[in-house]
């Protein structure tokens, strides 16, 4: 845990008991602060409850009186569409409003870090895509590299709840758009800004505001190290204010499919390879074709951030290459499940959207794709370009039928289930094919949530295995 600096003896109000609450009282009382709980949610109010916490009513009118600092969750609108009214309340009083991030940040350096031969390192990982599969390889890489590495933030752990900071350690924190929105310091040493699509609109008031709470990173002087994914007029803009001139090695451009080779440190991805350049010159090359983790275009841009994180953290290009290699992509998002005579399986329930189904129809080349749930307004219609590598779709759930209607000429079946998507995909799979679970539609019609639905992917393509 990291217990809170500068808030001792002050009462703080506490609003959101989930994971990130519950850690943030903890550390808050660890600091010598009177943390004041509340959450909406009886059942929330019960967990923290049985957890030893005390809950204190926070919409009643008197609540805030003699109140210092109001933390918040990241779920709870703090100004768009409008904001909570104990948050309302709390902006009419004056009283600052700052989330666990903001805390973290004011708490981790403590004095014994004088002692230490090489300080510790904060990573902040933020965009719209490609934040937890990011935040993950580069936490594998210093894994790899021996590093002492924890890993937390919008991904796993809160961030109070990380052990303090070692000699030589680095801190790698995934920041949602909200998260990086509220707080009130946000000083990491290496940012990384992997891209932007709209999400979220109405929590940021628009486009606008969605890109300002993601720049709020490299505010305040901002990191020493900014990596920043040029594929879009925002990243462009951001990398140019950050600079002072294009040759200005404090920004790290990378890019998925851009050549990149005039700038004063560069690393970018095209046709499989990654290349990194540094004022006018190749540094290095990775062959990115083979690494079975991290497949696609969309993962080739998520390797060029980590791969720009590590090397501003000193590690050689082959510590890297040889990293890549042995991670493993995390659960749901392009992961390989299972091999059979030829066959790649693979998971990438996370694609929940046209636009992540989308990449992942992208990254491979022939691919018996398993789709459909509970579709999204617009249906399938943004997939259309994309469909030339699908030899065949097997709809479930929900959406078949009206998927089924969008996907004209290209071979398709409505299977229903999973079960017997899977089987038929499998049996009907060619040796270098890929069956492919992405399903463009959100798993509520089946699945409580997306991780189930890759979880029963994933166990029905290993029994199969285990079968044949
Ligand atoms: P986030 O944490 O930002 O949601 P994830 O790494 O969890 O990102 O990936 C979410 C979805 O987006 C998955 O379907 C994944 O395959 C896809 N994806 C991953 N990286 C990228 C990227 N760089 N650009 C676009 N899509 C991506």
């Amino acid at each position: 845990m990291i217990p809170v600096q500068g808030l001792a003896g002050q009462k703080v109000a506490v609003l959101g008991l989930g994971r990130s609450g519950l850690a943030t009282a903890r550390a808050l009382i660890a600091g010598g602060a009177e943390p004041l709980l509340w959450d909406d949610s009886p059942e929330a109010r019960t967990t923290a409850e049985a957890a030893g916490f005390a809950c204190t009513d926070l919409t009643r009118q008197s609540a805030l009186d003699g109140v210092t600092t109001l933390v918040t969750s990241p779920g709870i609108p703090h100004l768009y569409p409008a904001p909570h009214n104990v948050i309302a309340r709390a902006l009419e009083l004056g009283i600052p409003v700052d989330n666990d991030i903001g805390l973290f940040f004011r708490s981790f350096a403590t004095e014994d870090w004088d002692a230490f031969d090489t300080p510790p390192r904060v990573v902040c990982v933020t965009g719209s895509n490609g934040k937890s599969t990011t935040t993950a390889l580069i936490h594998h890489i210093c894994q790899v590299a021996q590093r002492p590495t924890q890993m937390a933030g919008n991904i796993g752990r809160g961030v109070l709840d990380l052990d303090p900071a070692e000699d030589g350690g680095v801190v790698v924190l995934e920041l949602s758009s909200y998260q990086t929105d509220l707080a009130r310091s946000l000083t990491p040493d290496i940012a990384v800004f992997t891209n932007l699509s709209p999400d979220h609109l109405d929590r940021h008031g628009g486009m606008g505001g969605y890109f300002a709470a993601k720049r709020r990173l490299f505010a305040e002087g901002g990191p020493d190290r900014c990596v920043i994914g040029v594929d879009e007029i925002e990243g462009r803009y951001l990398a140019g204010q950050l600079a002072e001139t294009p040759v200005d090695d404090r920004v790290i451009r990378i890019s998925s499919g851009q050549k990149l080779e005039g700038f004063g440190w560069s690393v970018f991805a095209r046709k499989g390879f990654l290349a990194e350049w540094r004022k006018g010159k190749q540094m290095a090359s990775i062959d990115l074709r083979e690494v079975a983790g991290l497949p696609g275009a969309h993962n080739h841009q998520n390797a060029c951030a980590a791969y720009a994180v590590c090397r501003s953290l000193g590690f050689a290009p082959k510590v890297i290459e040889q990293a890549f290699h042995s991670f493993a992509g995390l659960p749901h998002r392009s992961q390989l499940v299972g091999e059979r005579a030829g066959v790649r399986f693979v998971n990438d329930s996370k694609a929940t959207n046209v636009d992540s189904a989308g990449k992942a129809l992208q990254a491979f080349s022939k691919i018996r794709w398993i789709a459909g749930g509970l579709g999204k307004e617009g249906g399938i219609k943004g997939l259309l370009p994309f469909l030339g590598s699908v030899q065949k779709a097997y709809l479930i759930g929900h959406s078949a039928r009206d998927f089924a209607l969008e996907l004209g000429d290209t071979p398709h079946e409505i299977c229903e289930t999973m079960d017997r998507a899977v089987t038929a995909a499998a049996a009907e799979a060619q040796p270098g094919e890929v069956v492919l679970l992405a399903p463009a539609a959100a798993s509520f019609d089946q699945y409580p949530n997306f991780e189930k639905r890759g979880e029963d992917f994933a166990a029905r393509v290993k029994a199969l295995i285990a079968g044949s």
